[in-house]
């Protein structure tokens, strides 16, 4: 990744963002010959995880080790990408966009691909974040084979809890739902929990235990330590949307049980925001988007961004078609008194 841009040229796209979805889709826009720059601050969501799972060909890849081989791919067919943060754009008088960076610098571009993902919100419980993506857990396919047939524990804290209750215990049959701070369940919650043998533990959970560098238990506020190997907390996905919200693009709130557990940027399925020429990918528009899942969308957005230009050009092209040539008229000029010289001329030797 360089850390300059050349900032005299207009890219035909600016991607915002160089994870799974960005840099899909620098590669399907370099791939079809368009100029592309792509502005990365390089913190993709997955970082703290050791692998990245569930993407066929690269099971088992170490995230970042997966997204240095997609830069290579996409500068192999001409990207550009540079380390940066983008925190601003602005649409431009004459069409396209000027996007700023956090140094005060600025690129201009055709149109952008916007995949700055979202941040993990995650529950204020002492040990929670730093354990986050290794034993702290909170999506049971990107995790749960590696937990199965151990203790895990639910860290209730919002309208998840029952349904992440039952879906882990897939995966292992040694699951404790910590009811922490959690409104308490209905009937016939209680009654799926028992009958799928999930233990239901009473009272807040006052911080993880840790034991080396190992999750060891859960720690009540009463003190009692229930011991657990992975807890798994329910996040709230909030839309890293700064960039479009300079454009006037506000987040929709995603809501579960009339509750909010996060938000996105809403387009429609190529990812085309109510912002013309604006694209988003990945999990800044979709939270559930997996890797795999955000680099199909990286490339929907790209095809459909290729297929907008192609129309633009199209229509230029035809406009230039249709307007008449200026007359040339110096032409016209030299081409009269070489003929009046050579008249001239022949009156001359006529008369000789
Ligand atoms: C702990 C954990 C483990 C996971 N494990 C798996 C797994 O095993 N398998 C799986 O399929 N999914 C997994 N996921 C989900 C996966 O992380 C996401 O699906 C994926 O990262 C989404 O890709 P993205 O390109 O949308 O966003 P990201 O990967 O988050 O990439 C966004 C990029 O944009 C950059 N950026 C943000 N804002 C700006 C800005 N203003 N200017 C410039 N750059 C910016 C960020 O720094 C980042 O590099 C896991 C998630 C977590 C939290």
């Amino acid at each position: 990744m360089s850390d300059s841009i050349d900032r005299d040229q207009r890219y035909d796209v600016v991607v915002i963002g160089g994870g799974a979805a960005g840099l899909s889709g620098a590669l399907a826009l370099s791939r079809a010959r368009r100029s592309v720059l792509v502005i990365d601050a390089g913190s993709p969501r997955n970082a703290p995880a050791s692998h990245a799972h569930n993407y066929l060909g690269r099971e088992g890849v170490p995230p970042l080790e997966l997204l240095a081989t997609g830069r290579a791919e996409a500068a192999g067919y001409g990207a550009e990408i540079v380390k940066g943060d983008a925190v601003a754009a602005e649409k431009l008088p004459g069409g396209g966009f000027r996007v700023v960076q956090e140094d005060g610098s600025a690129v201009e571009a055709r149109r952008l691909l916007v995949t700055t993902g979202l941040v993990d919100e995650l529950p204020p419980v002492p040990g929670v974040a730093e354990r986050w993506g290794r034993d702290v857990l909170h999506c049971p396919y990107c995790h749960g084979w590696e937990v199965r047939n151990r203790p895990v524990g639910i860290l209730a804290a919002g309208p998840m809890a029952v349904h992440q209750a039952l879906l882990w215990r897939q995966w292992t049959d040694d699951v404790a739902l910590f009811r922490h701070t959690a409104s308490d369940f209905t009937d016939e919650e209680y009654e799926q929990l028992a009958a799928r043998s999930v233990a239901v533990v009473d009272g807040e959970v006052a911080a993880l235990e840790v034991t080396g560098d190992r999750l060891t238990g859960v720690r009540l506020a009463g003190g009692a330590v229930i011991p657990r190997e992975a807890v798994v907390v329910q996040p709230r996905f909030t839309a890293r949307s700064g960039v479009l919200e300079t454009l006037g693009l506000a987040p929709t709130t995603m809501e579960v049980a009339g509750q909010a557990v996060g938000s996105y940027i809403a387009a429609d399925p190529a990812g085309a925001t109510e912002v013309p020429g604006v694209w988003v990918a990945g999990n800044v528009a979709n939270p559930m988007e997996q890797v795999i899942g955000s680099a199909a969308a990286g490339l929907k957005a790209a095809s459909a961004i290729n297929m907008d230009l192609v129309t633009e050009d199209t229509r230029r092209a035809v406009e230039a078609r249709r307007t008449p040539a200026v007359p040339d008229f110096s032409a016209e000029m030299e081409r009269q008194v070489t003929e009046r010289v050579l008249g001239d001329r022949r009156h001359g030797l006529q008369e000789m």
